[in-house]
């Protein structure tokens, strides 16, 4: 199947053709041409197959996003069957179409109790641009038009699009377009190896102080012009960044006190990837609104949403009159009929559960041996994501010069060794997709240990040491 799919082009082939017409996101096309895009050909569970038919392992789910792995038979059923039936209609001009209902009905029954509406977008950054669009209604309707300011974190990842990029927190972002755009405020991370071990704070010090910022910002701007804190449970774009216990509880605090509306982007930690169904019940927030993407579909097809809390909805819907906003794509039939289908075999397959109970913890067990690799100061795993930090002197846990790349060395001897992991500054962070068995993180667990090997063997030789 697959080789009479591509059966023609060569590799080079499709490099040429790649670098002649197909611009990458983030990416220098420039270097990119130079060198050649590597052509994924084939996926099947937790493997990929490039064009020179070399098996990779897929530690980072695609981009955090194939939960149930590659190749599900019942995703590719309920695209096919949807896709003969109805394969597109829309949801404006008061019309619907099962699927979106259905889906809407089964996010409903599986996020916390509070969220019994969901809005749908195509993809995570149109479903942040959604919430800033309706927090900022959301006083409008209450009679509080200058809660405008939208506070976020630096290092945050909210999306590409002009609001989803100015939620984030990403410097070189922000650098091209003339980001942020108004009303968006930035505080620092919760990042205890970043900022927390510097200021010489316990962990659980340091996230009190954390959320600190928050009511600092709120505080410097004005409580009355505050609409909304936004942030993800864990960063993950940033590094897998996982916060002290102390930190979200103390958020939510500070928001309830000031009564602003708290937005859990659950982009990458929705659908079990912290062993819970959404991030917010692992670390003990309420949110009004969630906002999701890539795992509810498995990535199978692009679709994103925002799930929203009765005390935003029933403004919206009982004082609201039109809310003028809104996507083609929103509630597209084929993408929900995947995501009731891809939502049914996390369940069917109690994915969730065993993240929980099982591969989470295991790989938790894993991350603290590699922690004894001479290159690795820190190691952090929450659920099915997990982040090693490395360190050019473990006793003192000193980074490597900021002109050696450590850890884009280490992503390249990953690539050639059949893994994939991802750096970000100095850590390398995985995301297998959540129907990883034990033996295959005991597989991941022994090429990442064969990866830093080769990595220190690099830093050895070059005298980077
Ligand atoms: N929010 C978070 C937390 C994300 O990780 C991402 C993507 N990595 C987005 C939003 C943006 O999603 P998309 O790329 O689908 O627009």
């Amino acid at each position: 199947m697959t080789e009479s799919l591509y059966r023609g082009r060569t590799t080079r082939d499709w490099q040429a053709a790649d670098a002649a017409h197909f611009l990458h996101p983030f990416t220098d096309f420039k270097a990119l041409a130079a060198r050649g895009a590597r052509i994924v050909t084939r996926g099947e569970g937790i493997y990929l197959w490039d064009s020179e038919g070399q098996r990779i392992f897929d530690a980072m789910s695609g981009l955090w996003c194939v939960n149930v792995g590659y190749r599900q038979q019942p995703l590719i059923d309920a695209a096919t069957r949807q896709m003969q039936e109805l394969p597109f209609y829309n949801a404006f001009f008061q019309t619907s179409t099962p699927p979106a209902i259905e889906l809407a009905e089964l996010l409903a029954e599986l996020a916390p109790p509070q969220f019994q509406h969901v809005f749908f977008a195509g993809s995570g950054s149109e479903s942040n641009d959604t919430i800033v669009r309706m927090v900022r209604r959301y006083w409008a309707l209450m009679g509080q038009p200058q809660r405008q300011v939208i506070i976020s974190r630096w290092n945050g990842y909210h999306g590409s699009t002009m609001a989803g990029a100015s939620l984030g927190g990403m410097p070189g972002m922000h650098e091209q377009g003339g980001l942020p755009i108004p009303g968006i405020v930035h505080i620092h991370q919760p990042h205890w190896w970043e900022h927390g071990r510097r200021l010489g704070l316990s962990r659980e010090q340091f996230g009190l102080q954390a959320a600190q910022w928050l009511e600092d910002k709120i505080l410097e701007v004005g409580p009355e012009n505050v609409a909304a804190f936004i942030g993800e449970p864990v960063q993950g774009a940033g590094g897998v960044i996982v916060p002290p216990e102390s930190y979200w509880p103390e958020i939510q605090r500070i928001c309830d006190r000031y009564g602003i509306l708290l937005v859990s982007d659950e982009v990458i930690t929705g659908f079990g990837r912290t062993g819970q169904w959404f991030g917010c019940e692992r670390f003990g927030t309420r949110p009004d609104l969630i906002t999701f993407a890539k795992g509810v579909t498995s990535g199978y097809v692009p679709l994103g949403g925002v799930m929203v809390g009765q005390r935003v909805a029933q403004v919206l819907i009982e004082k609201g009159g039109e809310f003028t906003h809104g996507y083609t794509y929103s509630g597209h039939p084929v993408a929900c009929a995947v995501g009731v289908a891809n939502l049914r075999l996390i369940r069917e397959l109690k994915l969730v559960e065993r993240v929980r109970d099982e591969t989470g913890p295991y790989m938790a067990e894993l991350y603290r041996q590699l922690q004894e690799h001479p290159l690795v100061g820190e190691v952090q795993s929450c659920g099915l994501m997990g982040a090693l930090t490395l360190v050019r002197d473990k006793g003192t846990n000193e980074p490597f010069a900021p002109e050696i790349d450590i850890a884009m060395v280490c992503r390249g001897h990953c690539f050639g060794n059949g893994l994939i992991m991802r750096a970000v500054g100095d850590r390398m962070i995985v995301a297998p997709p959540l129907v990883v068995t034990r033996a295959q993180l005991d597989e991941m667990a022994a090429l990442i240990q064969r990866c830093l090997d080769l990595t220190l063997a690099d830093a050895t030789r070059n005298g980077w040491l």
